[in-house]
């Protein structure tokens, strides 16, 4: 192929397009094939093949199943990281498509086997047929689902050994017609918290509770008392969603439960009200458990930061999305309470995170974690039109 120093834009998207279907083939195949977090291995081996052939250079390991794909033009000393997810989902897919997973109760059902295919087709086309000048990092990390398989890139050494001066990643969005994008500067996503309370009282005769100490009570007036929290402690302007998950405590109809364990996410859009809405959930918590005589033990563990865009990387980013599918295609997000470990990456280096629109109604409308999920095969080749832009325009 003939090397053009930017590609017109518009004529990227033909030019990916024409070269679309087999990597549409390699995403039906990681399809077929879904690995969950850390078990990537599959995966990983096709990614690392795919990019020492196209003459990156490949280093494995990080995270376990991660790789980074490095790929130096010119001179240039600017150094930019794409990121692309490849983990799967314990679901059991409904689908009913030929090239629908092949391992009962595991499913790319977030659309990551199309994240990791369409950027394999931005490596090739940036390798072979676009010059750029400066430092190019493909990221594919593992376990973005839940294990913060990004977090253990970073801890690893990612930015040390990889250094990027921004970084960017995007999420395949149903509901957004294909071949529109969007993204807004500010939060994007929530951060995430799992709190494991267990309450501890004494047993009884279901006749008799006066000689127990009741924790399905105290567990009651908590899963009531924690929306409290939100609603007269935190500003109404502040996004916090508190949920109770599950509740486990006793077992039948005449005995007074001993003991009672909850499960609860957390998440919120602004560091300061994570951190209020800990401490306020901690205090009530033990103040209700000993208010019951009970005694209690709170496990609170800080899973998903929240995810930030960077002003100046949104705009970055938004710029190139409207130079290559036009203005009235690229919108504003507003922020959502799911959560992304992204957002880790964002902590370390300046960056944006971008949504491509999958499609509405029965052509990709259907929601991500959902059994009869599928990554929308025409969303492809704009997904890796817009990193070849990116990239390519950022290293120049
Ligand atoms: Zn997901
Ligand atoms: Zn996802």
């Amino acid at each position: 192929m003939e090397k053009t120093v930017a590609s017109e834009p518009h004529e990227l998207l033909g030019q990916l397009h024409s070269t679309a279907d087999e990597f549409i083939a390699i995403r039906r195949a990681i399809h077929a094939h879904p690995e969950l977090a850390f078990e990537e291995q599959r995966t990983s081996d096709l990614v690392a093949e795919c990019l020492r052939n196209w003459g990156y250079q490949v280093h494995r390991g990080l995270g376990g199943t991660g790789v980074v794909g490095v790929l130096q033009k010119g001179e240039g000393t600017k150094s930019i990281g794409i990121r692309a997810d490849m983990d799967a989902l314990p679901i059991l897919e409904r689908t009913g498509l030929d090239y629908a997973s092949r391992l009962p109760g595991k499913m790319h059902a977030c659309g990551h086997d199309g994240h990791t295919a369409m950027l394999l087709c931005a490596a090739r086309y940036l390798a072979q047929s676009q010059d750029f000048n400066g430092r190019l990092h493909l990221i594919f990390q593992p376990a973005e689902e839940n294990e913060g398989g990004a977090l253990r890139m970073v801890e690893e050494g990612l930015f040390e050994q990889f250094p990027c001066d921004e970084i960017y990643a995007l999420h395949n969005a149903p509901g957004l017609p294909v071949g529109q994008m969007a993204i807004s500067s500010g939060p994007a996503m929530a951060s995430f918290d799992r709190v494991t309370v267990t309450l501890r009282g004494r047993s009884a005769h279901g006749a008799m509770p006066h000689h127990g100490i009741d924790s399905m009570q105290c567990a009651a007036s908590i899963v009531l008392g924690l929306q409290s929290i939100i609603t007269r402690e935190i500003d109404a302007q502040q996004a916090v969603v508190i949920t109770v998950g599950s509740i486990q405590a006793g077992e039948v109809y005449n005995i007074v439960p001993e003991s009672a364990v909850l499960k609860i996410g957390v998440r919120a859009l602004d560091p300061d009200v994570r951190r209020k809405v800990e401490q306020r959930l901690q205090a009530f918590v033990q103040a209700q458990a000993s208010s019951y005589q009970l005694e209690c033990e709170i496990e609170y563990l800080h899973k998903y930061p929240v995810l930030v865009n960077r002003p100046e990387q949104t705009e970055y980013a938004r710029q190139a999305a409207i130079r290559l599918l036009g203005a009235d295609m690229v919108g504003e997000r507003p922020p959502t309470m799911g959560s992304e470990d992204f957002a880790y990456m964002l902590q370390h280096r300046p960056g944006a995170y971008i949504r491509l629109g999958n499609g509405v109604g029965e052509d990709g409308g259907c929601m991500v974690h959902n059994p009869l999920y599928d990554f929308n095969d025409k969303a492809l080749h704009i997904g890796a039109a817009f990193w070849v832009h990116l990239a390519s325009s950022y290293l120049v």
